[in-house]
């Protein structure tokens, strides 16, 4: 199969469809792979590196529409992008269409069979396209809170495992999913008060037999959520309801008690944040104030580590980008149901229920 994978377009993505190993692991199986040029060039992944896993350079996306069976990017297309789509050409990318008809129109109008990350299911339960930008955004978001609590950043002016003679700060996570456990990872790294809280008493579980007394575990409810949050130097709340906005957890009354100079880290802003002080902001402008209380609310965090970040997406992503391009889109989907789930648009059809019921489709 011809493979494309064109360089993304989107405001601030650096990301890219395939690194060279991946497009090693197509070359290798007798795929040919068109990268555009440059694709990788903002994340240290040289023309030079993809000639020698095997790709084919070309100069423009519009070459990588029109000779491509299958397109893999990183980002939903773009208007312009999914104007070159083609009758029966696969598209596998991210694509989050049920809050955006405009995408979902224009896919249902190119014929393409477009099969979403996001939907894509595991043998094990859970999104596993979706996981490591989790596991990313999780482990940024210390590091971020970290960075906002020194004073140039408008923070308190906290080292967060304190010095010897020196009390160190305490870090609060709220949901102990892939985001809090990640974050929780790198927050007991740091050598501060670490104090974690979920509904879901399995999840801590998990958790307090990792790491023992190292962390304390709370039974997530209005209580100890304000009683977390009033001692707290940084907040990082990763809570997710699936299907639903994020639960305000949070609220303007607690954040107005806080410490002044504390921060807040909303990695689930994505889905409307959990704290009701927070919108969302842009790794251009990343924070903004209420009550003394740093916000940083970006939707997009792992962006900010595109390298990282898309190593990460491939390890996800390469084993059904070979799949799709070995066996064709019709068999490789039959073979698996997991994939099959990815399926949201096929051939002028939505064929995911969500996505159909959220834009008025028939299914
Ligand atoms: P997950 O499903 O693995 O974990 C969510 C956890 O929240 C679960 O353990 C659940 O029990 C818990 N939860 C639900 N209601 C709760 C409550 N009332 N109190 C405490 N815990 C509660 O999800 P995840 O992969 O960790 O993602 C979390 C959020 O982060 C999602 O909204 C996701 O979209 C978002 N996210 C944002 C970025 C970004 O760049 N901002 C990047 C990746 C993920």
């Amino acid at each position: 199969m011809i493979v494309g994978v064109p360089k993304e377009i989107k405001n601030n993505e650096y990301r890219v469809g395939l690194t060279p190993p991946s497009v090693r692991e197509l070359t290798q199986r007798g795929h040919q792979v068109l990268v555009q040029k440059n694709a990788g060039g903002e994340i240290g992944l040289s023309d030079e590196q993809y000639a020698a896993a095997g790709a084919t350079m070309v100069d423009t996306a519009k070459e990588i529409f029109a000779r491509a069976e299958m397109i893999v990017k990183v980002k939903e297309p773009q208007p312009g992008e999914c104007a070159m789509l083609g009758e029966g050409q696969i598209l596998y990318t991210y694509l989050h269409l049920a809050p955006d008809p405009e995408q979902t129109a224009a896919l249902v109008k190119s014929g393409a069979v477009c099969i979403a990350y996001e939907t894509i299911t595991g043998a094990g339960g859970g999104l596993p396209l979706l996981a490591p930008m989790s596991e990313v955004a999780g482990r940024m978001a210390i590091q971020a809170g970290a960075a906002h609590l020194e004073k140039s950043k408008g923070g308190m002016g906290l080292l967060l495992g304190g010095v010897p003679g020196v009390a160190a700060g305490h870090i609060v996570i709220i949901g102990a999913g892939v985001v809090g456990a990640n974050a929780m990872q790198m927050a007991v790294g740091t050598g501060a008060r670490v104090t974690v809280l979920d509904k879901n008493v399995d999840r801590l579980r998990h958790l307090d037999l990792i790491y023992g007394n190292r962390i304390s575990t709370q039974y997530s409810n209005a209580h100890s959520i304000e009683e977390a949050v009033l001692s707290a130097d940084l907040v990082i709340g990763g809570v997710l309801v699936p299907g639903a906005a994020a639960p305000k957890l949070v609220t303007r009354d607690m954040i107005s008690r806080m410490k002044k100079g504390a921060v807040v880290v909303d990695v689930a802003i994505d889905q409307g944040g959990c704290f009701e002080t927070s919108h969302p902001t842009t790794h251009a402008d990343p924070t903004f104030v209420v009550d003394g209380v740093i916000h940083y609310c970006v939707a997009n965090m792992p962006g900010a580590v595109a390298r990282t970040s898309t190593f990460a997406l491939n390890n996800a992503t390469i084993g059904h980008a070979v799949a799709l391009a070995t066996k064709g889109w019709q068999k490789a989907l039959m073979d698996d149901p997991h994939l099959k789930n990815g399926l949201n648009v096929c051939k002028g059809k939505v064929t995911y229920a969500a996505v159909a019921q959220a834009l008025g489709y028939d299914y």
